[in-house]
This record gives structure tokens, sequence and C-alpha cells, in this order.
């Protein structure tokens, strides 16, 4: 049984690491399968001026890195690659990557989510230069200027609410002439003066070198392309869970895939198996909270580990 570790940490975003610290500092020697493209959403932000504890904000990326190097310092491993399947049907969990197999008593799954994206070419190189996912992380960057919201849910009315409080103007660019929304958030975005509607049109071209400078609009019912200046463009249409490896074994939500945990702990239906982060939440989705439900999710591990340990030291089994 000696391959067999205390804890594996899947995922490698805000809630990851800050689980693998907590877990490090408590002796459990975390392995922590980072994923090949590791640091989550953070790594498609510029600036972060929201996460408390850095008072003249850090780049996303670096940030990470400072939770990555953090967590390792107190003993924690990184194998940056993807995880390619789970067995959580029997202890010690198993978990893949590729034909290599590991082992863990306790495993905490923190795979975040993904903001969808539009995906134009165009989009991807203009990200974090004016190509924003995250209306509370960026919006206060566009003061006094035009900005473009894509969407026609719940999140782009808020979006467009949230982004008006800085922006001059707010143009919500949508696809259909009908909302996902809710009614009264769309009643709340039509009484915003400075929100105004492009329905029937979806972006096809994000326009500028370095920056945002414009957006090229295809009509969805006639087919005629336009262009609308912007300094900017958020990109409300949703996101969805890192989820797919774990919806035959975790209870999730039927249509979002959200993981589902129990109450106000980071416990899913297999004990032993916590989940943590944007993967179990859509609702707040912040770094700070990501965090704090990662140190949640290894408190509630090491509790638990605990707890089995007891509970075979006094059935008089022995446990690595
Ligand atoms: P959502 O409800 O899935 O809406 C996504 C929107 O983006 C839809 O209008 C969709 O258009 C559009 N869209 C999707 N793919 C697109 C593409 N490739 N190009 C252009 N448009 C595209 O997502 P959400 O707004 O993030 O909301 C997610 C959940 O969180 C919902 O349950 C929502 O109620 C909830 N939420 C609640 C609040 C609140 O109550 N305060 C705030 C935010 C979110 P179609 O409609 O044409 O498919």
């Amino acid at each position: 049984m000696d391959d067999v570790r205390n804890l594996i940490v899947i995922g490698g975003g805000p809630a990851g690491y800050t689980a693998a610290l907590y877990a490090a500092r408590a002796n459990l020697e975390p392995l922590v399968i980072e994923g090949f493209n590791w640091g989550g959403q953070l790594m498609i932000t510029s600036e972060v001026e929201n996460y408390p504890g850095y008072a003249d904000g850090v780049l996303g990326p670096a940030m990470m890195q400072d939770f990555r190097r953090q967590a390792e310092r107190f003993g924690s491993t990184f194998l940056t690659d993807d995880v390619t399947r789970v067995d959580f049907s029997e202890r010690p969990f198993r978990v893949w990557v590729g034909d290599d197999e590991y082992r863990a008593e306790a495993v905490i799954v923190a795979t975040g989510a993904t903001a969808r994206q539009i995906g134009l070419e165009s989009e991807r190189t203009l990200q974090g230069r004016g190509v924003s996912y995250c209306a509370t992380c960026d919006a206060a960057f566009f003061r006094d200027k035009t900005v473009v919201v894509v969407g026609g849910g719940d999140s782009a009315m808020e979006e467009a609410g949230f982004i008006s409080r800085f922006a001059s103007k707010v143009i919500l660019v949508h696809r259909r002439d009908e909302f996902r929304a809710s009614p009264i958030m769309v009643d709340r975005a039509r009484a915003n003066e400075k929100i105004d509607f492009v329905l029937n049109k979806v972006v096809v071209e994000v326009l500028g070198e370095g920056s945002v400078t414009g957006v090229r609009l295809r009509d969805t019912v006639t087919d005629e392309v336009s262009e609308l200046e912007t300094d900017g463009l958020f990109v409300a249409i949703g996101h969805d869970p890192n989820t797919a490896l774990f919806l035959d074994q975790l209870d999730h939500e039927p249509d979002s895939g959200y993981l589902i945990t129990q109450g106000k702990s980071t416990e899913t239906n297999i004990p032993g198996v916590f989940a943590a982060g944007d993967v179990q939440d859509h609702v707040y989705r912040q770094a700070v909270t990501a965090a704090g439900s990662g140190c949640a999710a290894a408190l509630d591990a090491e509790r638990w580990l605990s707890e089995q340990r007891h509970a075979a030291v006094s059935a008089g089994l022995a446990v690595s």
C-alpha cells in the first residue's frame, strides 16, 4: 500500500492550490495533478485588483504562480498534466493520467469552470487586452469608455448593469430578439439609460491591434455585416464546469453539470471525495471564494482522513 497517497488534488486554480497549501501544512503531502494548462481562469485575466492582500493589484498569471509556489513551499508536489480517468467506486481512489495510475485515500476535485468563448481567433489574441470574461474583475478598467457585452442571459444583463457604473456606454449584443434572461433582469437593463441593445447580431471578429477598438457583427436574420466601435468586449455567454470526468460517479446538477456538495461542506456523495471552487459554485465564481472553498476542502479532507485512521486503529487494523 506504499504507493497510496493521503490526498490527490485534481486542478490547479485558486481552489486546488489553496487546498494543496492547507493539506501540505497538515502533513498530508498532497499530489496536485494541476492540468496541462494550470492556473485556471486567472491565466486569461490581466490585472487582478480585487484579490485581498494585493493592494497594488497583480497580474492573473503572476498571482497563480504565487499560489503554486506557496503550496510547493510546504511540500505539495505537482504533476503538470491532465487527469484522463478516475475510479471512485472503492478506496483507495484511483486517478489516471494516460496509462499512469495514482491512488489516494482522499481526493479533492477542483477542476473549475470554463467561461464560454465565442470561438474567434481575434477574441483569443485580445484576451486581457480589452476582451474579458469577468465584469466584476475588469469593469473598472473601462471608466468613461464604450463597452460591448455579448449574451442574452442573466449574466449578460447583470454584467451590463455593473459595467454601466463605470463605462459611459454599454452596448448589449445578443444573437436573438428574445432573451434567456429573466424578465426582471431585462427590464432593469432596458431602464438603464447607459445600456443600448443591438439584437439579432453575432460578433464575427474583434477588431484592434494590441487592444480592442471595435467589433465586426453579422446580422443573424439578414446576414448583413456591420462594425461597432468599442474599447472593450465582455463575453457573458455562460460557463461550463469542467466535470466531464466525474459525471458518472459524482452527483451533479442535471442540466449544468456543476458538482453537488452537501450543505456548507465540500463533501460530495462519495465519502472521501471533496469538491471545491467553481466546479461546484456557479453563483460567486471569484478567485477569493474559490480559494476559501479550497481551504474548506482541505480541512474537510484532513478531518475525514483522521476519522478513518481512528476508526481503523479502533478496529485494530494497521493503516499507513
Ligand atoms: P445562460 O443562461 O446559459 O445564457 C447564455 C446566453 O448567451 C444566452 O442568451 C445565449 O443565447 C448566449 N450565447 C450562448 N452561446 C453564444 C454564442 N456562441 N454566441 C452568442 N451568444 C451566445 O448563461 P448565464 O447568463 O451565464 O446564466 C447562467 C445561470 O446563472 C442561469 O441559470 C442564470 O439564471 C444564473 N444567473 C443568475 C443571476 C441572477 O439572478 N442575478 C445572474 C447571473 C446568472 P441564446 O439565448 O440564444 O441561447
